[in-house]
């Protein structure tokens, strides 16, 4: 099955400085080592292509798009949270981030692709509907939940979110909504040190992992809390928050998996996409800062989607 990949050259221009662990080396990485695993026509490359205001506002308040907009500097930075800045790229690459995810929403939904992951940055799923945060500014997942609802009249749409970090902003957009099963895997006590005691709606299944989980814990979660309940929602699309920061050799996070374990729960999703959503999943880069270890977990997640 042809996996597209979709990302964009202006991705790699939002550039933090020297030190900023979520850098433009990130997708370099990952395009080399999807090269080095030939996998031939089993993928193809696709552009992305930037979104317009009107979508964004289908997940984000429209004074918050306004703020990011107002704020884009034309030179330096502009610090939006301690971690997440805006140059004179980053906007740039940030609609192209959210448009990617709404393309591969089209071209499955269209039938000219069964599965997309896309190579883009910024991360989205900690930013909010009206807030930036943790080198998030637009909540790419929830965006394409959002838009594949409205476009398509989708009334079941998984998101499963096995970065090391809670999907806070994407629980902060989909609570509550009985059209979105939210599954997220992270490490607890952990940053953004949520997804614990929230409040959160019947649609959000939040699973701590603790810190010295390895893969039977994270397997044992997977297997405890998200399948059943995705075999029991029937999702007519799955939309994957990939975040690879979880490896035991990134130092963002101090569980312990491997490429291995991405693999694994690839392989487990795309079960539940061809029984329930003919296939369909749309997978969108979050984390993974070890830049080794994210390449070769993206290649072993890709492999996985082509199945
Ligand atoms: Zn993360």
């Amino acid at each position: 099955m042809t996996v597209g990949i979709i990302s964009h050259e202006l991705c790699g221009e939002h550039d933090m400085g020297d030190f900023h662990p979520e850098c433009p080396a990130r997708l370099t990485a990952i395009q080399t080592h999807l090269t080095r695993a030939e996998l031939g026509s089993a993928i193809q490359n696709i552009e992305a292509i930037s979104i317009p205001n009107t979508i964004l506002s289908l997940a984000h308040d429209p004074a918050y798009i306004d703020y990011l907009f107002s704020h884009s500097p034309e030179t330096g930075f502009f610090a939006l949270d301690p971690d997440t800045f805006m140059t004179p790229k980053t906007l740039a690459a940030a609609l192209l981030s959210a448009g990617a995810a709404v393309q591969a929403v089209d071209l499955i939904m269209s039938h000219k692709l069964t599965a997309a992951f896309c190579a883009t940055r910024p991360p989205g799923h900690h930013a909010g509907r009206n807030k930036a945060m943790g080198f998030c500014l637009f909540n790419n997942v929830a965006i394409a939940a959002a838009y594949a609802r409205l476009t398509y009249q989708l009334k079941k749409i998984a998101i499963l979110d096995f970065d090391v970090h809670h999907g806070n902003g994407t629980e902060d957009i989909v609570t509550g909504q009985s059209d979105v099963l939210f599954c997220s895997t992270f490490q607890s006590p952990f940053y953004p040190f949520a997804g614990v005691d929230t409040s959160a709606g019947k649609n959000v299944i939040n699973t701590p992992l603790s810190a010295d989980a390895g893969s039977a814990e994270f397997r044992q979660a997977v297997r405890d809390h998200w399948l059943p309940a995705l075999n029991q929602f029937k999702p007519e699309l799955i939309i994957i928050s990939a975040g690879f920061d979880g490896h035991a050799e990134d130092d963002l996070s101090q569980v312990q998996l491997y490429e291995e374990d991405y693999r694994w729960v690839t392989d487990e999703l795309k079960v539940v996409a061809d029984q329930h959503s003919q296939g369909r999943i749309v997978s969108v880069l979050e984390g993974g800062y070890n830049l080794e270890a994210l390449g070769r977990s993206v290649v072993a997640h890709v492999q996985g989607l082509i199945g």
